[in-house]
């Protein structure tokens, strides 16, 4: 068993690392289990060009090492390894790797969501060379292309919708005759003259790994069985997120879909743990956001060691 922590933050994507550059600058000497996916989403992508002040934008990996460097450069001690289990109900807070135990005062999540894959193993082979799971990240580079979108509930409807404004064409690919989105984003994505759907139907491969790029999908009609062949140069995988909340259950307060609950910033159901980033936010889950969820968790953690965070925020206690 280690020494109490004054923070230990778990999760290593955008969030948990600006969050450990906060904490690291107020000289709370932060500790980073980094997890399984280290450097979070953002390691899956390739150039991502809505992260402000890179105009020419930066690959994924890249601004990872960046943020990461960053952390480190101000005292953030960042190590490998996934976090098998945490006992919140005292503090100092316990979270451990195996056999080895960490005590914490503080404790940020930041373990993000973990998207959906077809379980095909060819999406991940191809994923960054035309197979993507993020519209807003990736889309831009099909612009004038034809695109796949698969799902059919609100994301793949998001994504659909998003991607119609930059591809020649977009084919919603969905296993039923019955969207599972809200009626407003089926009738917006209904109404979109390039957006079209095939029902009923399931993608069985993706062509071509060898080439290592996208050039066509494999179909197969889950009512006839069927099989047919679509020429995309994209395809979007929109079949939903996971949070990676499994280690927290029976601990913090989840939303139904298994997100953490948050109130007043960033804190959670359990006073002195605070959450950042996807994993707490399913609406907009852009890694700019998470970072700005993460820098909130490091101040929020910051006052509440220092006394200073008060029950009521200041939006409804200070006058206006
Ligand atoms: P959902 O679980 O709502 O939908 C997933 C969709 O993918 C379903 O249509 C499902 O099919 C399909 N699917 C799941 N697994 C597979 C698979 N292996 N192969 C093929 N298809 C599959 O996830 P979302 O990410 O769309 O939404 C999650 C939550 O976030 C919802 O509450 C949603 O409302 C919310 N959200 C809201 C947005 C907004 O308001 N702007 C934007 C994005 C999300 P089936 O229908 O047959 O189960």
């Amino acid at each position: 068993m280690s020494s109490d922590r004054q923070v230990i933050i778990i999760g290593s994507g955008p969030a948990g690392l600006t969050a450990a550059l906060y904490a690291a600058r107020a000289n709370l000497k932060p500790l980073v289990i980094e997890g399984i996916e280290a450097g979070g989403q953002l390691m899956l992508t390739t150039m991502v060009e809505n992260w402000p002040g890179y105009r020419d934008g930066i690959m994924g990996p890249d601004l990872m090492t960046e943020l990461r460097a960053q952390a480190e450069r101000f005292g953030a001690e960042i190590i490998q390894g996934d976090v098998t289990a945490v006992e919140l109900s005292k503090r100092p807070f316990t979270v451990s790797l195996g056999k080895t135990q960490y005590l914490a005062q503080t404790l940020i999540v930041a373990t993000g969501a973990s998207a959906k894959w077809l379980d095909l193993g060819v999406d991940k082979k191809l994923s960054g060379r035309g197979v993507s799971t993020c519209a807003t990240c990736d889309g831009f580079f099909f612009k004038g292309r034809p695109v796949a979108v698969i799902g059919g509930g609100d994301t793949a409807m998001e994504e659909a919708i998003y991607l119609s404004k930059l591809a020649t064409s977009v084919t919603v690919i969905h296993r039923r005759d019955l969207l599972r989105a809200s009626k407003v984003m089926q009738d917006k994505a209904l109404s979109i003259p390039n957006i079209s759907f095939i029902w009923n139907t399931e993608v069985v491969d993706i062509k071509d790994v060898d080439k290592g790029e996208v050039t066509s999908l494999v179909l197969r009609n889950i009512q006839t069985g069927e099989r047919s062949e679509l020429a995309v140069d994209g395809v979007f995988i929109g079949i939903g997120h996971v949070p990676n909340t499994a280690l927290f259950s029976g601990q913090l307060a989840m939303h139904d879909n298994g997100y953490l609950k948050t109130h007043d910033g960033s804190r959670t159901s359990v006073s002195g743990v605070f959450a950042a980033g996807d994993v707490q936010d399913h609406v907009y889950r852009q890694a700019v956001t998470a970072a700005g969820s993460g820098c909130m968790a490091a101040i929020d953690a910051e006052r509440f060691l220092s006394g200073t965070l008060h029950e009521s925020s200041a939006l409804h206690g200070a006058p206006a």
